[in-house]
This record gives C-alpha cells, sequence and structure tokens, in this order.
C-alpha cells in the first residue's frame, strides 16, 4: 500500500515519505481536520453541573462560524 485515504477529503494521499500532512493529502486539509475535532470538544454538552440558570452564554459562537484560520495565515 503506497497510499493512504485522506480524512477530510477522502481523495488519495502521499505517504509519509513524501507527505508532511500525513495521513492528509495536504496541509489544508490538516488545519480543516484539526479545526473539527477543537469545536468538537468546546462543545461540550453542559448539564454536567445540573445547574439551570446559566443559559446565557451567548458568547463567541452563534451559530455555523467557519473556520476561517487558513485565511489568517497570510502575512
Ligand atoms: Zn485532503
Amino acid at each position: 500500500m503506497t497510499s493512504a485515504q485522506c480524512p477530510t477529503c477522502r481523495k488519495a494521499s502521499a505517504t509519509r515519505k513524501t507527505n508532511a500532512a500525513f495521513p492528509f493529502c495536504s496541509a489544508r486539509c490538516k488545519t480543516v481536520d484539526l479545526g473539527k475535532w477543537l469545536n468538537e470538544e468546546y462543545r461540550v454538552p453542559a448539564g454536567a453541573t445540573g445547574e439551570s440558570g446559566e443559559g446565557d452564554e451567548s458568547g463567541t459562537s452563534d451559530g455555523n462560524v467557519p473556520t476561517g484560520s487558513s485565511d489568517r495565515e497570510l502575512s
């Protein structure tokens, strides 16, 4: 087996020898996947404390905010 499948875009990714972002096909897909994991970690289901009345935390994540981390790495 000389190729793997990119977990992000399902395309064939090169081997680790020639691909620094293995098992992803590119560094971009690697960043996208990392962002997904971070988002899911932050999305911890509330209710573990059992406190009712603190549901007013309308903070940074309001809906579908795209992970635009790849756009900020320009300079
Ligand atoms: Zn990919």
